[in-house]
């Protein structure tokens, strides 16, 4: 994929930012990265790519990169050597094991590492440490979706691709900043509204731009789409809209659904939501009209006390509609990171082996402790809220983190920072000195997405690869090298020359893997799961048959869960989601300066109605205080949001970093914290 070009190298890889999965040749030239040139093959974005992809890359040359391991002394870190941090880790990991057993240890995946590279941490968590307590960022974003598509289609991605979404009559988007969060996605369905008549519904709480495009806009109230769905579905099970044959041949449950829906009449969906019923009627007329409906959904909807039901609601509304198994209708659960498909894909899960299969089935058990040739524990594992919780309880003494930021990006912060502190031993493995690396006892210096080969899977389920663009920086190197050094120090045989080695592993025991191969990923080839032993992939899934015993679908019952009240003193509801500009928390952003020039910092959205009642102005800076903590920020008036809705990015990395605010309450079948559920109230602490 390398070519030479009088000293010009032009490599091939995939964004390191958001889960659309743009790829693309990097021009390097030395250690310079010249630019990022988009190649029409590119599966998810062909010539396009957003401001991220295209100059968010200044930070793989930061000075602040650590090049080297680090160990805690007192308050300080001091560099060390490759073997004597990793001879550390190996003392304390046995005597931990030993004094408290293997329960009493926990593994983060990340979200931007590779596919290989989480399948390596669940197997070194599993295989060689003896205990299923891993898990990975999803449980922060989408996991609720992955839940809902479980309970009532089996398969939880995309159902469809990003360029079938193009072929869709109807698109709705709910709780979803697209523009933002997915640009280039977002790009696709602009013009495809503009070019060919597609229609756009979009539900949310901020007129963000794919709002203001809509051709038609609903505030629901926050926390209620799950009343709102529920009635539209039942009325078009009323006026007999639903697509019976479908229904017939390929759906069970229809007869307590249906008893379930009972309460969701449009007046009691008006009183709740604030939506007026009419528009109610409108909407469900419309989507039993369309021959295609596509329903993309992210964290407005995931992040609340019932974002699995308000998930599963989604998915039934597609069945009863029968939008599945055809091109340009489905679900799409948009994922956040580059690979947080690929991190629960890959088994970084407490539940889970790779490819979903559950840790509890005696079949799928006993295959990997054959194919490992170790034992493995049978129950499932803590989920890294649960971890939070363990630590606290006296029960998890241990943690080994790799590339994910928990200390800003899990909710309550200063809880998770006290259990952070509360740890014996704690081993965190990032590109920089991160929040939470700051509370380690060990730092290992890891590679970013440029510095390895390796795949990613995006969105829609896709297989790319990334080549090597750079060598590592000064001692760091890829993650993968890292925990099979980790895990030969343990006492492990591992012996993995390539990422390719652990593809084939994985594709030789996980069933929806079985056709991957580097091979057949070559250069801008990709796959989409699940991937046959002959290689044909499925670019849209449930055609035939739905991946349950009988293959049919399910409609699964669910009930509205009213969202957290915090009384009147915290008068202020505090949504929170991405800029465009940058990414998470901000660790990749913050230091390249292609997006920093551009937006330094993040502001308070309020609206023009909060700044005329309490006197602000863009730039006054104010506290907001909640039961769990305060932010610093400065206000930004816009008509964006209203009323007593204020607007917080997630980007801070400091005083104005949003989980100061958010609490530990979650959602009640995975635990993803509400995030969005989460109220504040105001000072000024200085005029403009
Ligand atoms: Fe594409 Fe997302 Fe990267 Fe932007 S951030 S270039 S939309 S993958």
């Amino acid at each position: 994929a390398a070519m030479r070009d009088e000293h010009i190298e032009k490599t091939k890889t995939v964004c390191t930012y958001c889960g659309v999965g743009c790829s693309f040749d990097v021009w390097t030239k030395d250690r310079k990265i010249l630019k990022v040139e988009p190649q029409a093959e590119a599966p998810a974005n062909g010539i396009s790519t957003c401001v991220k992809g295209k100059f968010g890359w200044d930070f793989v040359n930061s000075e602040e990169r650590l090049t080297k391991p680090l160990i805690r002394e007192g308050d300080e870190f001091r560099e060390a050597e490759w073997e004597e941090a990793l001879a550390l880790i190996t003392s304390k990991f046995k005597e931990t094991k030993e004094a408290h057993g293997p329960d009493s240890m926990a593994f983060i995946s990340s979200s931007k590492c590779t596919n290989e590279e989480s399948y390596l941490m669940q197997k070194l968590a599993r295989g060689v440490i003896g205990t299923n307590n891993i898990d990975n960022c999803s449980r922060y974003c989408q996991s609720p979706a992955t839940m809902g598509l479980f309970r009532t289609v089996g398969h939880g991605g995309d159902s469809g691709s990003i360029t079938d979404i193009e072929k869709s009559e109807l698109v709705i988007g709910i709780g979803t900043n697209t523009s933002e969060s997915h640009p280039v996605l977002a790009t696709r369905i602009k013009s495809s509204q503009k070019l060919k008549g597609q229609t756009l519904f979009v539900a949310d709480l901020r007129k963000h731009e794919m709002a203001e495009r809509a051709d038609l806009f609903i505030q629901p109230k926050s926390g209620t789409d799950l009343v709102w769905l529920s009635a539209i579905t039942k009325y078009i099970l009323d006026q007999g809209w639903q697509d019976q044959e479908f229904l017939n041949s390929r759906v069970n449950n229809l007869g307590d659904y249906i008893k379930s829906l009972e309460p969701y009449t449009l007046e009691y969906a008006e009183e709740v939501t604030g939506v007026p019923k009419d528009t109610l009627i409108f909407m469900a007329d419309r989507i039993a009209e369309a021959n295609t409906v596509c329903i993309l959904w992210a964290m407005g909807v995931t992040q609340h006390l019932g974002g699995s039901d308000t998930s599963t609601a989604i998915s039934n509304l597609l069945l009863i509609t029968g939008n599945y198994g055809k091109p340009g209708a489905g679900s799409y659960p948009l994922r956040g990171h580059n690979n947080v498909q690929g991190a629960s894909d890959f088994g970084s899960m407490p539940d889970r082996f790779p490819g979903y299969e559950k840790v509890t089935d005696k079949d799928v058990h006993a295959k990997y402790e054959k194919g490992w040739g170790v034992s493995i524990p049978k129950e499932p594992g803590l989920n890294n809220h649960e971890m939070i919780e363990a630590v606290h309880e006296g029960n998890l003494k241990l943690m080994y983190l790799k590339g994910e930021d928990m200390g800003l990006v899990d909710s309550n912060l200063n809880y998770v920072h006290s259990a952070f502190e509360k740890l014996d031993f704690f081993v965190v493995q990032d590109v920089f000195l991160s929040k939470t690396a700051q509370f380690a006892d060990v730092v290992l210096p890891a590679s970013p997405s440029l510095e390895k080969d390796g795949t990613f899977t995006n969105t829609e389920r896709r297989f790319q690869r990334l080549y090597k663009a750079l060598d590592p920086l000064g001692d760091s190197k890829p993650d993968w090298q890292i925990i099979q050094e980790v895990a030969n120090s343990l006492g492990a045989e591992w012996s993995y020359e390539h990422p390719s080695d652990i593809m084939d592993e994985a594709a030789s025991l996980a069933d929806i893997f079985a056709g991957v191969s580097y091979d057949r990923l070559e250069g801008y080839n990709s796959l989409q799961w699940p991937v046959a032993a002959d290689g044909s992939d499925q670019p849209v899934l449930f055609l035939d048959e739905f991946p349950f015993p009988d293959g049919r679908a399910r409609l699964f019952p669910v009930d509205w869960t009213k969202p957290l009240e915090f009384g009147e003193e915290y008068d202020l509801h505090v949504n929170n989601g991405r800029l465009l500009e940058h990414f998470h928390e901000g660790n990749l952003t913050y230091r390249s300066k292609g997006i920093t020039s551009k937006t330094p910092k993040v502001f308070l959205e309020v609206s023009i109605e909060l700044a005329e009642e309490r006197g602000l102005e863009d730039g006054t800076l104010v506290r907001l205080t909640s039961p769990y903590g305060n932010v610093k920020v400065e206000c930004l008036v816009t008509d964006r949001v209203k009323g007593k809705e204020v607007y917080l990015p997630l980007n801070d990395q400091g005083e104005g970093a949003i989980n100061y605010l958010t609490s530990s309450h979650a959602d009640k079948d995975t635990d993803t914290p509400a995030y969005k559920e989460i109220s504040a109230k105001m000072e000024i602490l200085r005029e403009k």
